[in-house]
């Protein structure tokens, strides 16, 4: 798809803009572009202004602010100055409403399970809406660097992200006036420019340790023929240099009379931030400050710093273990750890990870802020088409289906499976006459869809009227490279259809996505014995339905004693269903088969046979 552009600063017309890399931050963001003439990755921005703070300041006339200046805001004007949208986006009141109070601005609770919204001086505004303030800030900012338009971009997310929240971030990239090449998980973003992964003949098993300002991210990916797998992830969306700094400020509240420490609190925030950055450099902190016209002197050294802040960082490490035992891994079979996030520059960070995985595996050379965007910025340019030796390719992290027949779920593209993929499976009615068909699409591992996560669902009507298991209906699955699901249903004989693109209201928690794998694994015995059990039942009240259907069609080919019986070895049958015994329930479908087989090879009636075999989908 070719498009024109025009550069506002010079006027001139563009075929095509330029594809930025970029890092949508909770804290920071950050756009890089690779150099055409180098062929490597820079970060875009002049020097000691890389890093944009990921905030919004809204002025009283209501215009949006964005970076510095607007983070200056955040002591001064707290309500209308929004931080950490990140963590709103694609999110519902419900599931952010526990961290409520860290919020200083207003978020509206009205509605449970709507997307959430922002009020500011009686305006509201979206996550969507402010993530693309700040995105269009970045767009704006290496637009006046290259002097060329910027309109498509690869942007990051952390891998735990689900659906609604990926989509969200989509949104927010076409509000800013950017085509979204890719949406990429930020760990793999952090190893494609450390270079890992462009060696396609080599397998590598990476840990990337991300702590930023403000969350803490650790990922566990298995990179093999180019395909990054996230083997698995774990951490702490409430843990990252923010806290770090509060302990500074506890500390040294101790030295300050009780009256000050709430004034005291929110005015040495700042000021904690630049101690922490001092000493972690190696140089000692001193500063005096005036709270309510006293003065005091605040002091900090590196090794006061590391010792009450020990116990944050073995949060971190704590973290980092449970990601390996759910990955299965020891610290022995890691090949390479990636350090990532501005937190990382503490001495500490890179020292008790040296001592766990070895020394020559720790990555650090690449700047820890900017490594995400560096990594966005090559993808970038391999999907603008400008290096053919790479293919990059990302995989589905759970399993995604449809309901059957009993609440079962069947699986069309299982878990891991290399995007963009498209996957088709046919299926057939239960009921004679069935004229609609609802397809239900869910996400999980779980046998049941009960237990599963529903992302929408499709009516399939105007199927023709037809004898049950006539109808060919065949599903299709397309997941493109950014995990969106389009689903597609339709009818062979009659060429009815029907399609729906899966965009979720709302999404998983990262617990949530946790909880699902984890759960699977350890119901995997009884789901399988349910499942057994339940497919007994589907096939049982199939025979029950098709039997019945028979005799009244066809009494006339029975004897009266024939029809007795039949009847008889149904109830027995639909007795047996009630008991959560799968055997009984098999021995009376035999039964029941035996007896009324003779009875379909007299009539040679297609439609019994075929309703007798197949998979079915609930009627409606
Ligand atoms: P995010 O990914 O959440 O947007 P960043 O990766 O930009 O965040 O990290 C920001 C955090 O890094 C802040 O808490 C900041 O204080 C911390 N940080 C930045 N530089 C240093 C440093 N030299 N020493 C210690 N912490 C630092
Ligand atoms: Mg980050």
């Amino acid at each position: 798809m070719a498009k024109i552009s025009i550069n506002i600063k010079s006027g001139t017309l563009e075929k095509e803009g330029l594809v930025v890399g970029i890092d949508l931050g909770t804290t920071n963001s950050i756009v890089a572009l690779v150099n055409p003439e180098t062929g490597m990755p820079e970060v875009l921005g002049r020097s000691g202004e890389l890093l944009v703070p990921s905030v919004v300041h809204i002025t009283h006339d209501g215009m949006p602010v964005v970076g510095s200046i607007a983070r200056q805001a955040l002591v001064s004007h707290p309500q209308s100055t929004i931080f950490s949208v990140k963590r709103l986006l694609g999110r519902s009141y419900k599931d952010i409403e526990a961290h409520a109070p860290y919020y200083t601005y207003r978020i509206l609770d009205e509605e449970d399970d709507k997307l959430v919204r922002v009020e500011v001086n009686g305006k509201y505004y979206t996550p969507i809406e402010l993530s693309a303030e700040i995105l269009a800030e970045l767009k704006r900012r290496a637009e006046s660097i290259t002097g060329k338009s910027v309109n498509r971009a690869v942007i990051t997310v952390p891998a735990y992200f689900n659906d609604s929240q990926r989509q969200a971030t989509r949104d927010a990239g076409k509000m800013a006036g950017l085509e979204v090449l890719r949406i990429v998980n930020e760990p793999t973003a952090a190893s494609l420019a450390y270079g890992l992964g462009m060696n396609t003949s080599e397998t590598k098993t990476v840990v990337v340790y991300d702590l930023g300002g403000g969350t803490f991210d650790v990922s566990v990916l298995r990179i093999e023929e180019g395909v990054f797998e996230v083997l698995s992830t774990q951490g702490d969306t409430y843990l990252g240099g923010d806290d770090f700094d509060r302990v500074i400020v506890h500390f040294w509240l101790q030295f300050m009379p009780e009256a000050l420490h709430a004034e005291a609190h929110k005015s040495l925030r700042l000021l904690a931030e630049e101690a922490k950055k001092q000493v972690c450099s190696g140089r000692e902190f001193e500063e005096s400050v005036t709270l309510s016209d006293e003065n005091f002197r605040l002091t900090l050294n590196f090794d006061t710093f590391e010792s009450i802040t020990r116990s944050l960082m073995d949060r971190t490490l704590d973290c980092l273990h449970m990601a390996l035992r759910d990955a299965k891994l020891s610290t022995g079979e890691v090949d390479d750890v990636i350090l990532v996030g501005g937190s990382t520059r503490m001495p500490f960070v890179k020292q008790r990870l040296a001592d766990l995985f070895g020394h020559d595996k720790v990555n650090d050379s690449l700047n820890p802020d900017e490594v995400v965007a560096l990594g966005a910025a090559v993808e970038a340019d391999v999907l603008a088409g400008n290096r053919n030796d790479i293919l990059l390719l990302d995989v589905t992290p759970l399993s995604l289906g449809i309901e059957t027949l009993g609440g079962l779920m069947d699986v069309l593209i299982p878990r891991n499976t290399k995007i963009p993929c498209k996957y088709v499976k046919s299926y057939t009615t239960s009921v004679d006459g069935q004229v609609k068909m609802s397809i239900a699409v869910y996400q999980g591992e779980r046998e049941l869809v009960a237990e599963n996560r529903k992302l929408g669902e499709l009516l399939l009507t105007g199927i023709p009227a037809m004898p049950a298991g006539l109808p060919k209906i065949e599903v299709t699955f397309l997941l493109n490279a950014d995990g969106i699901l389009t689903v597609e249903a339709k009818e062979l004989r009659s060429g009815v259809q029907q399609n729906i693109e899966i965009k979720p209201q709302y999404g998983l928690s990262d617990a949530d996505v946790e909880r699902m794998l984890l759960d699977s694994l350890s119901h995997a015995k009884e789901d399988v014995a349910l499942r057994m059990l339940v497919e007994a039942r589907t096939e049982a009240e199939q025979m029950i339905y098709t039997v019945g259907r028979f005799l009244e069609k066809n009494a006339a080919l029975l004897s009266e004693d024939e029809i007795i019986t039949t009847k008889q070895r149904c109830e027995s049958l639909e007795n047996a269903l009630s008991n959560p015994d799968k055997d009984t329930i098999l021995q009376g479908i035999d039964a029941l088969n035996e007896y009324t087989r003779p009875f379909a090879e007299r009539l040679m009636n297609k439609a019994v046979s075929s309703a007798l075999s197949g998979t079915h989908i609930d009627n409606v």
